[in-house]
């Protein structure tokens, strides 16, 4: 199996791409440590503004919506007084990337006899249609 070589987004640095993994194992590190100072900040103080949270942890916003758009901090329970849009329509959505309705659209699009727990710890893409999957599931009960 041949590298899968790039160039990291946030330092130029060339690395081994892993699936699931975007940033050069550096720029992860310190991304870890931001995520760990936005989530003891979040614990203490829940429902902070992004801007409050930048500014007491020093984390950039690009970086705090970041987490937000990846489920991050909603999966540790943890809640931002911010709304981003759905990258699909503009819609205003608390956490993730697509609305309901959007996220609806694009899970009829997901073939249903894929095996998920080998998807959920592959592909970055499959890992985040499953995310839609998952959430979808978790609200129509
Ligand atoms: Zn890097
Ligand atoms: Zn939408």
């Amino acid at each position: 199996m041949s590298l899968d070589l790039r160039n990291c987004p946030n330092c130029g640095r060339l690395f081994a791409k892993k699936p699931g993994v975007d940033l050069c194992p550096v720029c992860l590190d310190i991304e870890e440590e931001d995520f760990q100072k936005v989530k003891s900040f979040l614990w203490d103080y829940p429902n902070s503004t992004i801007e409050v949270v930048h500014e007491k942890t020093g984390v950039s916003r690009e970086r705090i919506i970041k987490f937000i758009r990846d489920d991050r901090l909603i999966a540790e329970g943890l809640t931002l007084d911010y709304t981003i849009e759905c990258e699909r329509c503009g819609t205003l959505i608390p956490s993730g990337r697509f609305c309901k309705k959007c996220q609806d659209e694009l899970v009829k699009g997901l073939s249903p006899d894929k095996d998920r727990s080998q998807q959920v710890s592959n592909k970055r893409d499959e890992k985040s249609r499953m995310h839609l999957y998952d959430r979808i599931h978790k609200r129509g009960e």
